[in-house]
């Protein structure tokens, strides 16, 4: 099923992303963290890409989200970066997500990477989501998705350009959008207002990462940017050498970010579960009131 199909119902979307186990680790670590989620009921699960795009990370990708739809019949979204891909490398990936039965993809252009030595492509196919968006869309075989940044993405200094190019991505193609994580609410009701009036109006998920340690926090917040509000840091600081009183009280913070966007008609919950069921499960009983009684308003 397409994933932009269920938003049409207007039932709130809740779907978790997974990464692949680090390099060492047997794929079939995965299938105890999807044995978890699955009777969470997500109505779909993403899978992340590595940035770096070598051949067993492709791989990986391709064949978590097949075990997802295939074997676990649930909906699956495979991430696909295309900064240091050629053309015959995307396509590739494509023809193998094809063969998989995979039909939503998070069209990507991936991180710039840092290594002084990195080649990147001559010609350079895809400099930037949209390109690969264009690429895909020209199938015409899949539902795409793209990334969105409520405070900006972290190299365009200003949120209006940046929402100026992300108005490219929908214009080119793109089905529906996921953000990137944010711990203010402000931030992504600020910017809704923007992409509502330039006429952005696919259906926009919000991603939230539920923070249960103290790493976690400085290595998102450094890679991604993402303001850290006074109360969020008391709650990190006051609890950095408990680790259990910092999980509950990031799950609490989680759950209370989503039940505020559920009020206020966000159309879908995007959880990063840095494959940890535990988590998930936690948040998903924390909201599932609520979420049962937006959808039982809604006629089907
Ligand atoms: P783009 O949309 O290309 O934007 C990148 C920058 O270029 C922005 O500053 C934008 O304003 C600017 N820009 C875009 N188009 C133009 C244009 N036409 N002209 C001028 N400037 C332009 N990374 C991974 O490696 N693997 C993953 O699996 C992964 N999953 C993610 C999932 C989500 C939901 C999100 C939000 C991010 C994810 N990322 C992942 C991180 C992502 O790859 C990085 O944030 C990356 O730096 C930008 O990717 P993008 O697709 O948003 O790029």
């Amino acid at each position: 099923m397409y994933i932009k199909d269920m938003f049409s119902s207007k039932k709130t979307v809740i779907s978790f992303e997974i990464f692949p186990p680090k390099k060492d680790y047997s794929i079939d670590t995965i299938y105890d963290t999807i044995d978890e989620l699955a009777p969470l009921n997500p109505n779909y699960i993403s899978v992340t890409y590595g940035a770096g795009g070598n051949n067993k990370d492709r791989n990986k990708t391709v064949e978590i989200a097949s075990i997802i739809k295939n074997k676990y019949n649930i909906e699956a979204l495979a991430h696909l970066t295309c900064i240091s891909s050629t053309r015959d490398e995307v396509e590739e990936v494509l023809k193998s997500l094809r063969d998989n039965n995979i039909e939503n993809i998070l069209a990507l252009r991936g991180d710039i990477p840092q290594d002084p030595n990195f080649k990147f492509p001559t010609p350079l196919h895809f400099k930037y989501a949209v390109d690969l968006i264009e690429k895909i869309k020209s199938t015409k075989d899949f539902c795409i998705g793209g990334a969105c940044y409520p405070e900006g993405h972290i190299e365009c200094s200003n949120l209006n350009d940046d929402i100026q190019n992300l108005k490219k991505k929908v214009d080119a193609g793109a089905d529906f959008l996921i953000t990137q994580l944010f711990f203010d609410n402000n931030f992504f009701y600020n910017f809704r207002e923007k992409v509502d009036e330039i006429g952005i109006n696919v259906p926009i998920e919000v991603g939230i990462m539920p923070v249960t340690n103290s790493r976690q926090i400085k290595r998102i917040t450094s890679l991604c940017g993402a303001y850290v509000p006074k109360k969020f840091e008391k709650i990190m600081d006051r609890y950095i050498d408990k680790p259990q009183a910092l999980k509950d009280a990031g799950i609490a913070y989680a759950t209370e970010q989503i039940i505020d966007l559920l009020s206020s008609g966000v159309e879908g919950i995007h959880i990063y579960t840095m494959n940890n069921p535990e988590v998930a499960r936690r948040i998903v009983s924390n909201i599932d009131s609520v979420v049962k009684a937006i959808n039982n308003n809604i006629a089907v």
